[in-house]
Formats: structure tokens, sequence, C-alpha cells
């Protein structure tokens, strides 16, 4: 978290999620209404709830594109990943409620409930349903041991019964996990946060990134480590994949990819400047304005464009 002091307030606001203050979304955000939403659909809906849509992206791949605007159930995306020996859940999502209703769906999909669930992040609305994971079934919870010892640290009401059964993910290897007739490859990276995965799969090619892409809603850098996350994000698209989930916004591809690290780049330029002209962060941010070809993204809150330029400038260092 820095070294900041943070009120009780913001605390929560900032350990419970990277997507606090929603509410205040509607205000800034014309791209969320009900039409526009509806026209990001890229696959087959099978399943759609005030929460969000579960889109069929391939043969036994489904994802969850929340909508965080309506109904918090969920918050955050995630997926189903389906092979002949097993059934992976992507996130815990934000409530019970939420990922119980994943588990259900995996259930009435697959024919199975599911067998694990992959942690991308710490962040609360990726790991606040942990309790509801267990609702069909004891499935094999796999997170990063920091990612464990920080849902267990910040988020509260963490139930300590299922992180202890939490089984490591390497932090340095990637990891398979083997479904008998497909393989999820689980990659160790950070810059969303200290300890980020994302999962990769082939035929057809998709990455579950967790809060390392985000589409169409800028991203919170809140624990974020800049050149980090820009690196990370460019190894991900280096593997040319054709669908990306990102932690926030609707399915991605290659261009809205490129589109996300123009932007990437385009906070890092503003955070330079800002340094060379001796500005604060929340000046700059205060007069950041979205890149050409961007109008159309929204944020989850307006102070986002502050913290975002604040963490380059933590992390290049103020002359
Ligand atoms: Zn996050």
């Amino acid at each position: 978290m820095g070294d900041r002091t943070y009120s009780r307030r913001e605390f929560v606001c900032h350990s419970a999620s990277c997507a606090a203050h929603v509410g205040l979304m509607a205000a800034v955000a014309p791209f969320w209404s009900r039409t526009l939403w509806a026209a990001q659909e890229r696959f087959p809906v099978v399943a759609s709830e005030a929460w969000g849509r579960l889109e069929r992206v391939g043969e036994g791949i489904w994802a969850l594109v929340s909508d965080p605007l309506r109904d918090r159930a969920t918050l955050c995306n995630g997926g189903i990943i389906a092979g002949r020996s097993g059934v992976v859940i992507v996130e815990a999502f934000a409530s019970d409620a939420g990922s119980r209703w994943m588990a259900e769906r995996a259930a009435e999909l697959t024919g199975r409930a599911p067998t694990h669930v992959v942690l991308t992040h710490y962040h609360g609305d990726h790991t606040g349903g942990l309790s509801g994971v267990t609702a069909l079934g004891s499935p094999e919870i796999l997170a990063t041991p920091v990612t464990r010892d920080l849902v267990m640290e910040r988020n509260q009401g963490a139930p300590s019964a299922i992180l202890d059964r939490v089984q490591p993910l390497d932090t340095i290897r990637p990891t398979e996990i083997d479904l008998g007739d497909r393989s999820l490859i689980v990659v160790p990276r950070r810059g969303h946060t200290n300890s980020d995965i994302t999962i990769q799969l082939l035929d057809p090619s998709v990455v579950f990134c967790g809060d390392l892409v985000w589409n169409r809603m800028f991203p919170n850098y809140v624990d974020a480590t800049p050149s980090r996350l820009t690196q990370a994000v460019q190894l991900i698209r280096a593997g040319d994949a054709s669908t990306y989930v990102p932690g926030h916004g609707p399915l991605a591809d290659n261009t809205a990819m490129d589109r996300y690290i123009g932007l990437l780049q385009d906070v890092e330029t503003a955070a330079r400047r800002a340094i060379e002209r001796g500005m604060t962060a929340q000046e700059a941010g205060a007069e950041y304005r979205l890149p050409a070809g961007l109008q159309e993204w929204t944020l989850f809150n307006p102070v986002y464009f502050e913290r975002a330029i604040g963490a380059w400038m933590n992390e290049l260092g103020t002359p």
C-alpha cells in the first residue's frame, strides 16, 4: 500500500476493492448505457443477470463480463474452463452470491461442480466471494502465497478456514493445470499488484488477464508498479491471443490490447511531463485527458487519473 497514511474509509475502499466508488461512474460514463453495453458482446451469451453476462468464448470456455453499474454481486470479470477431468473457475468475485452463481453456472454448463478456483490477485472484488466457491463442493483453491497473505491481511472478513486450504502457485515459473484434454498455463506476473497471475489457454487462444488488463475502463493503479504493469501487458500481448478477458470491461482482441498499451504509455508520458514541470500528481491528474480514440472509455472514479500519474511519479522519483 506504500507509505501513505490512509483514513479508515479510504483504506477500506482501497483494500476491499480495486473497483471502489462504482456509483460515481454513471455520471462520467455515457458508455455504460444499456444499448452500448449490449453492443460490446463478442460471443453468444449463455446467461445474463443484472451483474453481468456469461459469453461462450469457445468449446468449454466461458467468460463473465461483469456490469458493475447495475449490481455488484460479481463486480470483476472471470470465467469457467472445462476439460475432461475438471472444471476451473477463474476468480472468486466480489460476493458469496456472485461466486455461488458462477459455481452453479459451471455445474449447469459442464455437468459437474467446479474442481479448481484460481485467484488472479488479492483485491476484494476478485476474492470477496471466497466462501461462496464451496457452495457445490470442495474445489482446490489456487493462489500465490503473496495473494493469499494479502487477502488475509487486508480484506475485512476474509475466511481464514478457506484461505488455509489455498494451494500455493509458483511465483517464478508457470504452473500447468492439467484437465485431461486441455491444459491451463498459470503465469506468475506483477504490475497491477505485487503478485498477479494470468491464465493462458490454447485452441482457441484465450488469456484471462486479471486486472493487468482493463478494457474501456481506465485502470486502477492503487497498488501498481507502473513499469512492471506496462511490461506485463506487453508480454501478454506478445502471445497474440485471439481473445483477452480483462479484469474489468468487455472482452478484448489485439486491437483493444494495442489501444490499452497506448493508454498506459500516455499515462507514463503525462507523469514524466508533470515531473519536468514541477507539478503535483493532483494537478497533473486534474488536467489529464484520455488520448484520442478513447473518448468512450470510463473510470470507476475520477481520482484514478491522479492515482495513475502519482504511481508513475513515485516510481520515477521526483527531483
Ligand atoms: Zn485489482
